[in-house]
């Protein structure tokens, strides 16, 4: 078994330089915009997967999610980007990147991993850790083959039993005692078990506490780099998407001969070696990772709800009933056609808007389009004022709805854009997925 087809997102807003000060983090870090979740930042790492109408078991890791396990599938499944799952496997919330690839190496049937990031700062003065998801594909080894995977389980508290336990976001605890003791061990039994040398590999990804002096490991490993993803915090299992999406991209650039090991260090640890799947060999300028990540201009963003200067407004009203009956067709998008005048409309309807027919039927719609018009509400109360927009979508048929928040610029007519899934809401404690607009490219 070895990894397919792999997909990855990373938002890329960028926290501006107040934010950069408060939260105490890089101005690189990426962070999800405003109208991104968990949620959606898997469902766009999907998006990139090749279509399958039923899936092997999903082996799903989704940290800091107020929506549960099922109902992230369902909506996955109402938008076309996930096939029928064979079973759903849901993965501790500091669950890595090893613990996806020793649970996958073991599965009977090819199967589906998911891994995602999403970790808004709990406060003011809590450092932000980039955010990301990665969707990968198991199966014949295309992309990478997994030629070791090894865990070290550690009763380190023993060590430190006569006075109070380190915390684990020091980094000079991280850096003496989990990634010199368990590192050390942890990818002296890698290298064994893959029947390599450290000199076999292009480099290490670490994922620990802390932020580590990459070049003093590289060094002591006798590696030619040892990178972390992520921006460094949040301990265990808490960049496991960009410490996935890191050593693929590495390994592809290393070319057919290429190694990669992945260390997820904590209490213990767990760990992989990566090797250049079968692709390598035959195209080595073939991206793996980055080709699916998108990418956007520097932007900065306020996170005024989550510094509680900004107040939500009551939400409107939902239940479970309605997005039972409504969310499918919504979220296909599923449109009508007129068998009379041959029109198409959205949303569903029993009857033809254009010609008053009843002969109408379902019509899957794209999600790509034209703007046709579009307009900005300035008397409505917000800082920041929404863009609504009416698109013609590839195909037939006219969506409206809003503008996503992070757009580089207002959209205006004839622009090409697409329509991306984001959270529009949350009405009666039910999160509530929509289309919005995006520009597309
Ligand atoms: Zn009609």
């Amino acid at each position: 078994m070895g990894i397919a087809d792999v997909s990855g997102y990373v938002p890329a807003y960028r926290l501006d330089d107040y934010l950069t000060r408060e939260t105490a983090s890089s101005p690189d870090v990426s962070v999800p915009g405003p109208d991104e979740d968990a949620f959606t930042l898997m469902w766009a790492s999907l998006t990139g997967l090749p279509r399958a109408e039923a899936e092997g078991p999903v082996l799903l890791r989704v940290p800091d999610s107020d929506i549960e396990t099922r109902a992230l599938v369902a909506h996955a499944r109402a938008t076309g980007v996930l096939g029928e799952p064979a079973a759903v496997v849901p993965l501790a919330p500091d669950a890595g990147v090893p613990d996806l690839l020793a649970l996958a190496t073991r599965l009977a049937q090819p199967g589906l991993g998911l891994l995602v990031d999403h970790r808004r700062p709990a406060g003011a003065g809590v450092p932000a850790t980039a955010s990301a998801a990665a969707a990968v594909r198991f199966g014949p080894p295309r992309v990478a083959r997994v030629a070791a995977v090894a865990t070290r389980h550690t009763l380190t508290f023993d060590r430190w039993r006569t006075g109070p336990a380190p915390d684990q976001q020091d980094a000079r605890f991280v850096e003496e005692a989990l990634v010199a003791v368990e590192g050390d061990a942890l990818l002296a039994e890698l290298l064994k078990s893959a029947g390599r040398t450290a000199a076999d590999l292009a480099g290490v990804v670490v994922t620990c506490g802390a932020r580590l002096r990459g070049a003093r490991w590289a060094r002591r490993w006798e590696v030619p780099a040892v990178w972390q993803a992520g921006g460094g915090a949040g301990g265990p299992g808490a960049s496991a998407a960009h410490a996935l999406l890191t050593a693929l991209d590495r390994l592809c650039a290393a070319g057919p001969d290429g190694a990669v090991a992945i260390l997820d260090l904590g209490w213990g640890g767990g760990g992989a070696v990566l090797t250049a799947g079968t692709d390598a060999a035959e195209d080595t300028a073939k991206p793996a990772a980055s080709a699916a990540t998108t990418a956007r201009d520097t932007k900065a963003y306020g996170l005024a709800a989550w510094h509680g200067r900004a107040t939500e407004a009551p939400g409107p009203w939902t239940s479970p009933a309605e997005l039972w009956r409504e969310m499918p067709a919504l979220l296909g998008p599923v449109g009508y056609r007129c068998s009379d005048c041959g029109g198409i409309g959205f949303p569903r309807a029993g009857v033809c808007e254009l010609c008053g027919s009843f002969e109408v039927t379902d019509q899957p719609l794209r999600r790509t389009g034209v703007v046709a018009t579009h307009s900005v509400d300035h008397l409505f109360d917000a800082s920041d004022p929404v863009q609504m927009v009416v698109v013609d979508l590839d195909g037939g048929g006219r969506f409206f709805g809003q503008a996503v928040r992070d757009v580089p610029r207002r959209l205006v007519v004839g622009d090409r854009v697409r329509l991306v899934l984001r959270r529009l809401h949350t009405a009666s404690g039910l999160p509530h997925y929509f289309w919005k607009v995006d520009l597309d490219g």
